[in-house]
């Protein structure tokens, strides 16, 4: 007997059954842009292998004009189909079922050649797109369905339509971004006319043995969106043109709330899913921040959805459906929804992997084999690169031996789960201390390590970590002037009037914490809608709460400040932190940038910046300055000669994160 009865459910489709009710979503990886095939395949296939019901592949383009950027991948070639067979005959041989990602930008497109209903410039691309006539719509539907047919030839299980998320097919259907006063525009029974007849053509295309969902926008969380009876009435009409499924997408990529960081609340749209239910007699799929299995089973349960989607979940974890099913939960690599290594590496034109799992999308390149020459490994610091090391180096059949001087593993982990909307690093390190017990890695807390201690290791790996930059601003008086460390592990508490010196990473999630003394929003979904001003699609268009955002005060003044003269928050992650800032700036946090720290004296911090002197009166100074390498274990065992392996902060302390610290430790367990 299952945990998860709903989640084991099979759902027959007619031609087809589906062995349970898990999706993963669409992801780009950025792995067919680089032409290795295999590797795709490989991805994929380790996915099916895991038990995803059905894959839906990234966005692959009907034609250049629809690619998101120049050179986007597509099936325009017979190489082309030939190169995609790798991946449906892999995931076929795997036991699964694959359907490809349609997707068309329209004037999302980062290329002059983008097309959309009318020439109105998306704020997220600097391209104004032409507009279409009669004959152009005409060649976008007949290019769409010929992907489909391609994709049938290339051995897919079905297609995904992507119809959401503010694409092509979506710009047609609001007014905002069609203009037009022909049959495709005006009414909304013009404005959906595209959509609905991509759906006929495709499936005319197709046949009827093959599955063809549409993505359609529930809740398009910006200005002028669908009212709540538009997207029924959509949603009725895709079915009557031939879908088999109907997924979820949540906002337009311009939206301005929140929808897939970590920030948000767990299943925070499965209600909007929910209100479609009884409407269409397809299969309705929800999405959004559903990352465990519990989560899952719970919407379902709920009669949210039919099936559930999960994207990133099969990146941090490719055997997700197979621990659920094995009773094996707690060993699934858990999604923090942190963008860091997946959708910001796509942003910034890399591979997308996991922050988690650096083998995901590198599966062909970073592979943990069994050793032949089994060592003791002596690593110490229990924070992510030390931990990272563990497992890989346990799993390979090392004896692995784990030192840390607190009494908890984690390392800097501990501080950041502390952070309002951070929540998820709780379950990162849960996930972290359960896989040290499953591969028997002997962790040995409070326990600081010295030379002596690691005397009789084979290998000794130096994951110590770092030590908090001290900026050396001049004290005068008495004033309260304390490291994030003091504040985030509660030695100290903070003043009415904050000035936090430092604002990277830590200096924002530090006025995070200051902002906030009421339970994080992230935790109360009704809490989080008022914040971010999110109504029931019912009542407001678009789900845009009249009157927007109303969050909670912060009970401080704070001010965060930073030397650099650039924007501060400018070096936060690509797609998160406009998050960051907006939630700050909400709350009324004043950033200064281009100053220097003259003092710091009972009225203050005193500051010249590019208007002169001026005093930030505070009653407490946090210093977020950035940190140094925590090296002195290293350089005694140097000092006598022993050969160490330094990874993580202890390595090199700029520019660090847990995604470089975990893959560092996991490329070196592979290699010892
Ligand atoms: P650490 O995590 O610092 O771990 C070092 C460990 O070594 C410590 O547990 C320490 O006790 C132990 N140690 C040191 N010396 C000894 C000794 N002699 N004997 C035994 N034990 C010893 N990164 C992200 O990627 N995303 C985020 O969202 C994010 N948010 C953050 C929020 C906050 C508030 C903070 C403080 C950090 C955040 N980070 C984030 C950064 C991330 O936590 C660090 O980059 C990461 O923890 C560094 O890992 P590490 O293993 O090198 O060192
Ligand atoms: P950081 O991002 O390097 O920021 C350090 C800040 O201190 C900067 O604002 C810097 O700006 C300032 N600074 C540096 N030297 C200084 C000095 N001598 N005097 C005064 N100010 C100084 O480091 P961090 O905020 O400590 O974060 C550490 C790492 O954790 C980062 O690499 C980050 O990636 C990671 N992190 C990530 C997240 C996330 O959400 N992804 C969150 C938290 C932390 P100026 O030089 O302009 O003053
Ligand atoms: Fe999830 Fe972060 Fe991994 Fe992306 S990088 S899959 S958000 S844990």
């Amino acid at each position: 007997m299952t945990e998860y009865p709903h989640l084991f459910q099979p759902l027959d489709l007619g031609h087809v059954t589906l062995p349970n009710r898990v999706l993963m979503g669409s992801m780009h990886t950025g792995l067919e842009e680089l032409g290795d095939f295999d590797r795709v395949a490989a991805f994929y296939a380790a996915r099916a292998k895991g038990g995803a019901a059905l894959i839906v592949t990234g966005g692959m383009a009907p034609n250049r004009e629809g690619g998101v950027l120049p050179g986007a991948a597509g099936l325009f070639t017979d190489k082309d189909i030939e190169n995609h067979r790798k991946t449906t005959k892999a995931v076929h041989e795997a036991g699964g079922r694959i359907a490809m990602q349609i997707l068309h930008a329209g004037r999302y497109a980062y290329s002059p050649e983008c097309v959309a209903p009318s020439p109105v410039k998306s704020p997220i691309s600097p391209f104004p797109p032409a507009e279409l006539d009669e004959e152009g719509i005409e060649k976008q539907i007949a290019d769409i369905a010929e992907a489909a047919a391609k994709a049938r030839e290339a051995g897919y299980d079905g297609v995904e339509v992507m119809g959401s998320e503010g694409y092509f097919l979506n710009q047609f259907l609001v007014t905002h971004t069609n203009k037009r006063t022909d049959r495709w525009g005006g009414s909304y029974e013009n404005r959906m006319r595209l959509p609905i007849e991509v759906v006929k053509r495709v499936r005319e295309k197709v046949g009827e043995d093959f599955i063809v969902i549409y993505r359609l926008s529930m809740i398009d969380l910006v200005p002028n969106g669908s009212t709540w009876d538009e997207v029924v009435t959509l949603a009725k009409e895709i079915e009557k043109a031939g879908a088999s499924i109907l997924n979820t997408g949540i906002g337009w990529h311009e939206a301005r709330i929140p929808t897939i960081a970590t920030s948000v609340p767990r299943r925070a749209f499965t209600w909007v899913t929910k209100k479609l239910m009884g409407e269409v007699s397809i299969p309705v799929i929800t999405s959004n921040r559903i990352n465990m299995p519990e989560v899952a089973e719970s919407v379902l349960s709920e009669g949210c959805a039919d099936m559930v989607s999960m994207a990133r979940p099969f990146l941090a974890d490719p055997d997700f459906v197979a621990k659920a099913k094995m009773g094996k939960s707690n060993t699934i690599a858990p999604c923090i929804a942190c963008n860091q290594a997946c959708l910001d590496h796509t942003f910034e034109m890399k591979v997308a992997t996991c922050l988690v799992n650096p083998q995901a999308a590198h599966e062909t390149e970073l592979v943990y084999t069994p050793t032949e020459t089994p060592k003791t490994v002596a690593i110490v610091g229990a924070g992510p690169a030390g931990l990272s090391t563990a497992l890989v180096a346990a799993e390979r059949g090392h004896s692995v031996t784990l030192y840390d001087a607190a009494s908890d593993i984690g390392g800097q982990l501990n501080m950041a789960k502390q952070i309002p909307g951070k929540e998820e690093f709780f379950g990162l390190v849960d996930w972290y201390r359960t896989m040290l017990q499953e591969h028997k890695v002997d962790v040995r807390l409070n326990t600081h390590a010295t030379p002596e201690t690691l005397a009789e290791a084979d290998e000794v790996i130096i994951a110590t970590g770092v030590t908090p930059r001290d900026p050396q601003i001049p004290v005068e008086g008495n004033p309260q002037v304390v490291s994030y460390t003091d504040i985030l592990q509660g030695r100290v508490e903070a003043g009415d009037r904050v000035a936090i010196v430092g604002a990277g990473g830590i200096g924002f999630d530090v006025a995070e914490f200051l902002a906030q003394d009421k339970p994080s929003p992230t935790m109360d979904l009704q809490e989080w809608k008022e914040e971010w001003g999110v109504d029931d699609p019912d009542v407001s268009r678009g789900g845009l709460a009249e009157g927007g955002p109303k969050p909670e005060p912060s009970p401080r003044e704070i001010t965060l400040l930073q030397r650099k003269s650039e924007r501060p928050g400018k070096r936060l992650g690509k797609t998160t932190g406009w998050i960051h800032r907006a939630s700050l700036m909400m709350k009324g946090v004043k950033m200064v940038g281009g100053v220097t720290y003259d003092l710091v004296d009972d009225q203050g911090l005193h500051v010249t910046g590019s208007d002169g002197a001026l005093i930030i009166e505070c009653d407490t100074v946090v210093l977020c300055a950035g940190q140094e390498p925590r090296r002195d274990l290293a350089d005694e065992l140097e000092a006598t000669g022993r050969k160490v392996h330094v990874i993580g902060g202890a390595d090199v302390a700029a520019e660090l994160d847990a995604k470089r610290a975990i893959n560092q430790g996991a490329r070196l367990a592979a290699e010892l």
